[in-house]
């Protein structure tokens, strides 16, 4: 069976002002406990998912994965590869924060099997760096890049973000040249979501939040999806670009209904057709390790009809959209008996296409995805 991992690493050397993930800035003593804990859970679980074949991807993400010292950060990715079989030509992503590598880390990730860097980038400008509250500066990007390739990475995705405060698509354009001087093999973009609790929620409550307008962003996000294939990258996914063969196969796997165990505090799993999430608070977690207790609270079992929502919405997300056959041998029923109508309107609105095997987005029906998987929510049980 393909299956997937992800471990999460709750760490960053400081919080970004726009951030809601589930991470702190954490003490030796705190990595250095949760990174025990974390490898306890591994090998606990170990034998139950080793039981499944070897695993076809693996995603160490956070928080900031190269916020722990490569010491840590190397017993991690040596604890998972003993516990659990990878097939050979498995797919391994570390998540890489600038201003948290030199080459000697970088180096240590490649020997240790790691296939794969995906790079926070976010801008390729000082002030919006600044202005976002990220550690790094625009030739800490630059070093990061040039370390990956020296240590013998070819496989380097960056991260893009728009409607920052205060960006014109000028700046915007700019970022995604100086990206392309540095070849990267996959690019993800991101717009600014304001999450509650976060400063950027104070700012805007206070007013002080200098936003795009949405016309301004939404001109930002054509741009992108318009420059990013005309510079070779094959969109695959609503955010997601990458040079044809660097497609990230892990992330394909979330919207395609493979299964993946998740490691660590706050990740989540979806294995055995159960859905899981992990105590989310990270001294809570080590707390449930050291008692010798799952950490993983199973989630309230999906109806028959939240299922195929689900199914329906992440494969959605894809350029290859949903698979008729893989629908109905999933619920034992066509798509079109439970769909035809909404399949019809939205394809008269020009949302969606599709061919004998698949129903996917067009390129318009991806920038209003919100409409389409709308339109997929079930009134009743099915
Ligand atoms: S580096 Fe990423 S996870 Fe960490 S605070 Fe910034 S946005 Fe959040």
């Amino acid at each position: 069976m393909a299956y997937g991992i992800y471990v999460h690493i709750p760490f960053c050397r400081k919080k970004c002002a726009y951030c809601d993930f589930p991470s702190q800035a954490g003490t030796k003593v705190q990595m250095a406990d949760y990174t025990a804990a974390l490898c306890q859970e591994m090998r606990e679980r170990g034998p139950e998912i080793a039981a499944y074949g070897p695993a076809a991807t693996a995603y160490i993400g956070g928080g900031t994965p190269t916020a722990l010292p490569i010491s840590l950060l190397s017993r991690v990715l040596l604890t998972l590869k003993a516990v659990v079989p990878f097939s050979p030509e498995a797919e391994v992503t570390v998540e890489v924060n600038p201003g948290t590598v030199d080459l000697e880390y970088l180096t240590a990730l490649h020997t240790l099997g790691v296939t794969r860097l995906s790079v926070g980038a976010q801008s390729f400008e000082e002030r919006f760096l600044a202005r976002i509250g990220r550690i790094h500066t625009v030739q800490g990007i630059r070093d990061t890049v040039r370390w990956a390739r020296a240590a013998g990475f070819t496989d380097v995705g960056l991260d893009l973000m728009y409607g920052l405060p205060g960006q014109t698509i000028e700046d915007v354009r700019r970022s995604v040249e100086t990206a392309m001087d540095l070849a990267p093999t996959h690019i993800s973009v991101y717009g600014l979501t304001v999450e509650e609790g976060t400063p950027f929620a104070a700012e805007e409550a206070a007013g002080t939040l200098d936003l795009p307008t949405e016309e301004e962003t939404e001109a930002m996000y054509d741009y992108l999806t318009d420059i990013l294939p005309r510079c070779g990258f094959v969109r695959y996914e609503i955010a997601n670009f990458a040079r044809p063969g660097f497609m990230s196969r892990h992330n394909f796997s979330y919207w395609t209904d493979v299964p993946y165990v998740g490691f660590g505090a706050a990740a989540h799993g979806y294995w055995d057709g159960r859905r899981t999430a992990n105590e989310p608070d990270a001294a809570r977690y080590i707390a449930v390790i050291k008692r010798g207790e799952s950490p993983a609270r199973e989630e309230e079992p999906p109806t028959r009809k939240h299922r195929m929502e689900e199914f329906c919405f992440l494969a959605l997300r894809t350029v290859r959209g949903i698979d008729r056959r893989q629908f109905a041998a999933a619920f034992g029923c066509s798509l079109e008996s439970i769909y035809s109508t909404v399949v019809q309107q939205l394809a008269a609105q020009g949302l969606v296409e599709t061919s004998e095997g698949y129903i996917r987005l067009t390129k318009r029906g991806m920038k209003f995805g919100n409409v389409a998987f709308r339109a997929f929510l079930l009134d009743e049980d099915v």
